[in-house]
This record gives C-alpha cells, sequence and structure tokens, in this order.
C-alpha cells in the first residue's frame, strides 16, 4: 500500500485513510482525478487553526477552508 503524506501534520498514512482534495480556483473541492492534489488525515479533520493554516498554503490563498471543508464532510460534494 502506498503512503501518502498529510499536509497538515506531514504523518504518512495509507491512502485509504487520508481525504483527497484539492484547490479549484481557489475554492477547495473533492479531488476530481484531474491536476494537483494533497490528502488530510482524519485526526487534523479536527484541528481547526492548524489544518486552516496548510489549506491557506496549498491553495496559495486565504478563504473559508474550514466551513468548505464542513460542507464537503457533510455532503460529500
Ligand atoms: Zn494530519
Amino acid at each position: 500500500m502506498p503512503l501518502r503524506t498529510c499536509i497538515s501534520c506531514r504523518d504518512k498514512q495509507e491512502q485509504i485513510y487520508l481525504m483527497r482534495l484539492q484547490c479549484k480556483d481557489k475554492q477547495l473541492v473533492k479531488f476530481n482525478g484531474i491536476g494537483r492534489s494533497f490528502y488530510i488525515c482524519k485526526s487534523c479533520l479536527e484541528d481547526k487553526k492548524k489544518l486552516e493554516r496548510a489549506l491557506f498554503r496549498q491553495c496559495k490563498n486565504k478563504a473559508q477552508y474550514w466551513e468548505q471543508l464542513k460542507e464537503i464532510l457533510a455532503n460529500g460534494r
């Protein structure tokens, strides 16, 4: 099983335990199979402050990524 690194804690885990996302037009979305993506582990989904910083870095932008992430988790969008 290939290991992937969480963008927030840098922990390496098997891909199935991580959430795969991407920034599309500075919006946080589920990875759609095209372009650059990144991974977030389950425990980091609870750590708002740390995760927001990691998302700002990934998206090279500051937006309401925590809220967008919660929406993705709620809707499976
Ligand atoms: Zn993590």
